[in-house]
């Protein structure tokens, strides 16, 4: 019986392709890579907007790296729980950075009301927006907590990506951006207790042995790690751990280093290109230079152009 299945498999196929010699071309693996032909991206994102955001923010900019802060409106400017930075200070720290909702009081938002969600998101992202002077569309969870009930709440609030605290420790592409799982913690769970090196130092071992399989990896990839600044706090050893993954992932030609939202947009203008049926052109609406690789070609498809791709 399984004999004969597999048999009549094989008659099915091969006279399938026969019959219909354009579906192989509809079989063409397209591939993205990132600008500039790139095949890794990096992002850096770290929450609350803590008054060490401006010691972290002079240590990116020293080694050239981009970072999105998730940012409580509400809570700038006081020192409850810990210092936050002040409201007039956001624009120039943050420059060449992006500024991101993390809700206005940064409450649960899993256990409130829809109209009290509707409320954190759009009342933080409008008071960031007139301190930073744009749009601001991407958001974390607060805690990272999230649920259907709390993405249905931000539909039609320009929100375009939420970051959960969800560790994937993988390099994917989240499929879906409200549903966005982070690679891993900054120092992974390194520090999380007190006074327990063995369990930092394994943990510090899983971390760089990730961003070691990040560096070395052929296939597409994002490293996406986050954390908050206040947890480096006045501990010079975590600030030199911080200076030390920061060296790591520098100045690397094979690295796209992205605002989140960047990274967001150029993904979605990826999706949005237009192919002909049989893959041999292609039309670019948007406004990024699109890089794509088929049959291992690259090509660049040029902002608003249409190409013939010869493979
Ligand atoms: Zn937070």
């Amino acid at each position: 019986m399984k004999k004969i299945t597999i048999l009549l498999l094989l008659i099915t196929g091969t006279s399938f392709s026969q019959i219909n010699p354009e579906i192989a071309k509809s079989a063409v693996n397209i591939e993205m890579l990132f600008p500039e032909g790139k095949s890794k991206a990096l992002i850096l994102s770290y929450d609350d907007g803590a008054k060490q955001d401006k010691k972290l923010v002079e240590l990116m900019n020293k080694y050239h790296l981009i970072g999105t802060f998730h940012l409580n409106s509400n809570k700038l400017g006081s020192d409850k729980d810990f210092n936050y930075l002040k409201k007039e200070e956001i624009k120039d720290l943050y420059k060449g950075h992006e500024v991101s909702v993390h809700s206005a009081n940064h409450p649960s938002l899993v256990v409130l009301s829809k109209i009290d969600i509707i409320y954190e998101i759009l009342d933080d992202r409008k008071e960031l927006e007139r301190l930073v002077g744009y749009p601001v569309r991407g958001m974390a969870y607060p805690f990272g907590n999230t649920d259907d009930k709390v993405i249905d709440a931000m539909d039609g609030l320009g929100i375009e990506y939420a970051r959960t605290v969800g560790d994937s420790y993988n390099f994917e592409i989240p499929k879906d951006f409200l549903r966005w799982f982070p690679t891993m913690h900054q120092f992974a769970k390194a520090y999380w207790e007190p006074n327990q090196p063995e369990k930092d130092n394994k943990e510090l071992e899983l971390f760089y042995k990730k961003i070691d399989d990040f560096l070395q990896t052929k296939e597409l990839a994002v490293l996406d790690i986050w954390g908050h600044s206040w947890e480096f706090g006045t501990d010079q050893n975590k600030w030199n751990e911080g200076e030390k993954f920061f060296k790591l992932l520098a100045n690397n030609k094979s690295i796209y280093y992205a605002k989140q939202i960047d990274l967001v947009d150029y993904i979605n203008a990826y999706r949005n290109l237009k192919f002909s049926v049989n893959k041999t052109s292609v039309t670019n609406n948007s406004k990024f230079d699109i890089y794509i690789k088929i049959n291992s070609v690259v090509f660049n498809v040029l902002a608003g152009s249409t190409m013939i791709l010869n493979y």
